[in-house]
């Protein structure tokens, strides 16, 4: 049955999933092998061929070994590619290998030069910015892409909403611009539940599943979805540098998406009160957040974006020490990296996730970045008031007079 008519939640729970009632199963079953039967001496030689120039499973051919094909993992990159409208997928050990297997296959090719937009995720910046993957970049502005390209440019790097601060690009705008060269977009802050960038011409939808697909902070992976063309090429990367996903991870992130629509919007109304409440608080000197008013110039939210997500950073009207104070001080919301949880996050992109991002394009010191999970909203503005209210006292003359400390001690007995 030809389930892409379906619509997205009804997908997001069914896909990947083929095959399986006739099996007798009812989820997938987690298979462990590192090696898989060979019938004949031909058989494996030309599985073997085939696989490794990255061609998928033929019918009654051995899987060989498990780097070159995992059931479990290929079932959650049908999965991801259907929810991606999107040929099919390559999953990784993490987001970043992903990204390092895109770029790889971009060097190799011959085309070397990269053409990226800030900002970016840390990680993303420092790869390219170092060239460790062989590759040599140049940073431009949304509208300043087309002017980089150049006859050696073999991929245009953009992420949107953009870590930690939420810009958006026009995506149609980016592809426009990029003319013949392939658009990666990190979608990891969108999810497919929000922003299908394929729909908008990118060729790689690259994601840290690690974040919103996982979604329970306790799996790590990462995956690309492509055309077959780059599908192809990356399973090949894949192949040869092994960065897999563990068929145990691969479990979960294929589980994850099952319940991926639901929590994307749950935490995501959550968020947007968030943002309205924190934006009123005089400790405060500026909210970025894709839902409040005037963060949308290009009205992209209803068409490319279908809502500003879970993710909010919060500019502390104290700098770096309320910015450190106002981490420090949460305690529902935990102190600690990453994002797109159950649970609420707090960190500090310039001394952390941005930290080796250089120069200008490093986030404010003031700024925080909140994760937003499936807490009670009251819970968490409870929470969040104490803490600005104990980054407000370090600017405040009467700072002496705040009990931030007691008060937080006792708000939190009572929750417990
Ligand atoms: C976390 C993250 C990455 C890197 O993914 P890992 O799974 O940590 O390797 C890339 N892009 C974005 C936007 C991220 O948040």
């Amino acid at each position: 049955m030809d389930k892409r008519h379906h619509r997205f939640e009804t997908r997001a729970v069914h896909a990947g999933m083929s095959g399986l009632r006739e099996s007798g199963a009812h989820v997938p079953p987690i298979d462990f092998s590192t090696t898989y039967p060979l019938p004949d001496v031909d058989n494996g030689g030309q599985a073997y061929e085939e696989l490794a120039t990255g061609h998928d499973l033929g019918p009654g051919r051995s899987a060989v070994y498990q780097r070159l094909w995992q059931p479990g993992v290929a079932r959650f990159e049908d999965a991801l590619a259907d929810l991606e409208a999107t040929e099919g997928a390559v999953a990784f050990a993490s987001g970043m290998a992903a990204l390092a297997a895109c770029l790889i296959a971009t060097a190799t090719a011959g085309k070397p030069h990269v053409v990226a937009v800030r900002p970016l995720y840390g990680g993303t910046d420092h790869v390219l910015e170092k060239g460790l993957l062989g590759t040599t970049v140049t940073w431009a502005a949304a509208d300043e892409i087309a002017a980089a390209i150049r006859p050696d440019t073999g991929l245009v790097v953009v992420e949107t909403p953009a870590n930690p601060t939420l810009e958006l690009l026009d995506l149609a705008e980016v592809v426009a611009a990029a003319g013949d060269v392939p658009v990666l977009v990190d979608n990891t802050f969108a999810t497919p539940v929000l922003q299908q960038p394929a729909r908008h011409g990118a060729t790689l939808v690259l994601h840290s599943a690690t974040k919103y697909l996982g979604g329970h902070g306790d799996v790590m992976g990462g995956v690309v979805a492509t055309t077959q063309e780059w599908v192809q090429r990356l399973r090949q990367v894949r192949a040869l540098t092994g960065g897999l996903l563990h068929p145990m991870a691969a479990y979960l992130l294929h589980r994850g998406l099952r319940t991926l629509p639901l929590r994307v919007r749950a935490q995501q109304q959550t968020a947007q009160v968030l943002a309205e409440r924190i934006s009123a608080h005089h400790a405060v000197a500026r909210v970025f957040y894709p839902g409040l008013p005037g963060q949308d110039p290009k009205g992209l939210l209803g068409t490319q974006l279908d809502g500003p997500g879970s993710i909010i950073a919060v500019e502390l009207a104290g700098g770096y020490d309320a910015a450190a104070r106002f981490t420090e001080s949460c305690e529902l919301i935990e102190h600690a990296v990453s994002l797109g949880g159950i649970d609420s996050l707090v960190q500090h992109p310039a001394s952390l996730t941005h930290r080796p991002v250089s120069g200008p394009a490093k986030p404010g010191a003031g700024i925080v970045r909140l994760s937003i999970g499936l807490e009670h909203v009251d819970d968490l503005t409870d929470d969040i008031l104490v803490a600005l209210a104990a980054a407000d006292a370090l600017t405040s003359v009467d700072a002496a007079a705040m009990p931030t400390d007691a008060a937080h001690a006792a708000r939190f007995a009572d929750a417990r």
